[in-house]
Parts: C-alpha cells; structure tokens; sequence
C-alpha cells in the first residue's frame, strides 16, 4: 500500500474550504471541495451551540456542551447509513466513512446536516492500515476527540467451502475481521488518553449460530465477538465500553442479492416472520453508544435478529 496520507486538516470552520486527501484503492486523491452543506463554518459553528437540553450525554452528568464525535465506518448504504444519520440527529459529529460510495455518503451527510448535525465524509477501505490511520488522524485534527466508533463496514463473498476460493476468505476477514482490529486499536488509542469512550461492533448472528455458504463470514464475524469481549476486558478499566451487535436478516444492498428460494427459507425461520429494517438496529446502535443508560454494559453480544438466534 502507498505512503500515508498526512492529512492536514485545519480545526476549525475551514474545514469545508481545505477537504482532506482521500486515497481510493491505494492511490492518493485531492478529495475534492466539498459543498458547505458537508461541513460548513456554519455547520461547525451550529455543534458548538449544541443546546444542552438536546445534547446527548456520554457519561450520565449534566448534559455536555461539546458534541460527541462519532466514526461509523461503512455509512454510505445500508445498517451504517441508518446507524450515522441515528447519531447526527441525537447530536453528535459524525464521520461517514465509506469504500467507493463517494455520491451516497456526501447525501448522508447532507441528511445529518439536514437534521441540524454536523458531518463529513471520508474514503478509507478500513482493511488498509494507512487508510484508518489517515481517517483517524483526520478526525482528531478536525474535531480533536473521538467518543464512538461503530465498526460497521462489512462485505460477503459466500460460497460453500468445498468452493469456497482463498480470496473470498480472505477478501472477507480483511475486511469484517481485520478491519475492525485497526479501527478500534486506532480509537482506543485515543479514548484511553481521555479515559472515555465507546465501541460498537456489527456482528452478525451468523458468527453465533454459522450459516451455510458463509463459513468465510461467519469466522469473521465469531472473530469479532471474541475481539469485543477481549477489548472490553483490556479498556475496561479505562472507561471503554466495547460491545457487538448482531443483526440476523436484515433489508439492505447486502441481502438484496439473496435469490427468492433463500429469502424465503430465510423468512421461515425468523419467529417474527420478516426481515430488520436498518433503523432497527441503529436503535440499538445509538443506545450503546450515546445513552447513559448504556454505560454499565460492555463485553455484550445484542441480536437484533426478530428471534432468529432463540
Ligand atoms: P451494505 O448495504 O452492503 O453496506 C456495506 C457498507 O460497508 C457500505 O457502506 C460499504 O461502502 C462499506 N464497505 C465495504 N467494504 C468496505 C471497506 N473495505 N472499507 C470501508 N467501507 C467498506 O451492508 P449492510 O447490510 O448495511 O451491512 C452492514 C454491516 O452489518 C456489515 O458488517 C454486515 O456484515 C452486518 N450485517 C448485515 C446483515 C444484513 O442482513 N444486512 C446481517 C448481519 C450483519 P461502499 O458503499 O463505499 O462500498
């Protein structure tokens, strides 16, 4: 992979004006000037004024007066989309991170701006180290903090193992499983310094219960639920809560693919007899990650799955 990319990324409200340098498979690429709509002086200025009543809280006080700062890696489309427009509209700054859907990110952002949030939009492939820690050092130099990360981005490439070739496995735990080891080492990073913070891992049930022709997938995703539980119990003590969410059948690009035979044996064993809607697993989602109430709960694996995984 390419040399990092030293994105300079001034801190306050030119950051519309001076757009960090994007990387998009490995080649390094002027991102180019964004609408005020993405982050505007006005945007940035708009958090600052956040009003207390409406400004969600991290650690149960009174309310905070700075807005959380959120990544949600795989937000252009999808569970990530409804998970970053989630936490705009309860207030927080989010970064909408995406692999090649540059058109539908910008328009998640320009939905949590629309919102009275604030937002911009970054290409990093998350299974690429240079790429994450570009982002991360973005995001620090944009908004000096990180609160939440919510590693979301995930790919299939399904096949029965008898077939299944060794770029489909790895192709997937590159990105599902090592994706959200780099993610969340770069945020813990900067978490532990400030002793707070808090990581959601999109799961699957297929990493609870295995499904057949997705044994790349469900390795993966039985990955990140033992990286959750470890990473909860190292950042514990640190203030870290670090928690899986794992959503069964789900309505999205991802599952639109399934033909009508698999849709339907799928349909067959959902007690709720239907498939999730993104936003209702970004419910949960914002819980965990800016809810008070939430604060107390690390080390959890939570299906969002209509009782798939009874
Ligand atoms: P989706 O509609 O296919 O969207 C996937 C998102 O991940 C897109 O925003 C995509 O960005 C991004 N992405 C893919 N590869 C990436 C990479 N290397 N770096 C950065 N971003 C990348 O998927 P979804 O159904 O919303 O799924 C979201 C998460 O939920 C995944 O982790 C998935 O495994 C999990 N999940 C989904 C279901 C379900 O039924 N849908 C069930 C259980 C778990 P681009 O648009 O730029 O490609």
């Amino acid at each position: 992979m390419a040399a990092s990319a030293a994105a300079s990324y001034p801190a306050s409200g030119l950051i519309a004006a001076a757009s960090p340098p994007q990387r998009h498979g490995g080649r390094l690429q002027q991102r180019r000037a964004r609408p005020l709509m993405t982050l505007s002086t006005s945007a940035v200025r708009r958090s600052d004024r956040i009003r207390p009543a409406n400004a969600v809280t991290m650690d149960g006080w009174a309310a905070r007066l700075e807005a959380p700062v959120a990544v949600v890696t795989g937000a252009s489309r999808g569970i990530g989309r409804a998970i970053a427009v989630a936490l705009g509209k309860e207030g927080c700054k989010v970064v909408v991170n995406y692999a090649k859907s540059g058109m539908e990110a910008e328009e998640v952002c320009r939905e949590i701006e629309e919102s009275g949030g604030t937002a911009f939009s970054f290409a990093a492939d998350i299974s690429c180290e240079t790429e994450v820690e570009s982002m991360m050092r973005t995001v620090i130099d944009a908004w000096g903090t990180l609160d939440v990360l919510v590693n979301n981005a995930g790919i299939t490439r399904d096949a029965l193992l008898m077939r299944m070739k060794r770029t489909q496995w790895q192709e997937v735990v590159d990105v599902n499983l090592t994706g959200v080891y780099l993610c969340a080492q770069a945020a813990a990073t900067v978490m532990m310094k400030r002793r707070k913070g808090r990581i959601i891992n999109i799961a699957s049930v297929s990493g609870i219960i295995g499904n057949v022709g997705q044994a790349n997938y469900c390795a993966a995703k039985a990955g990140v639920i033992g990286l959750t539980k470890a990473m909860a119990r190292e950042y514990g003590s640190r203030n870290i809560n670090v928690n899986a969410v794992a959503p069964g059948w789900v309505a999205s690009d991802m599952t639109a693919k399934l033909g009508d035979d698999v849709e339907r044996k799928a349909l067959e064993t959902i007690p709720l007899g239907r498939f999730g809607r993104p936003e209702e697993v970004a419910g949960l989602v914002e819980f965990l990650a800016v809810h008070p109430a939430a604060s107390y709960i690390t080390g959890q694996v939570l299906p969002v799955d209509g009782g798939l995984s009874i």
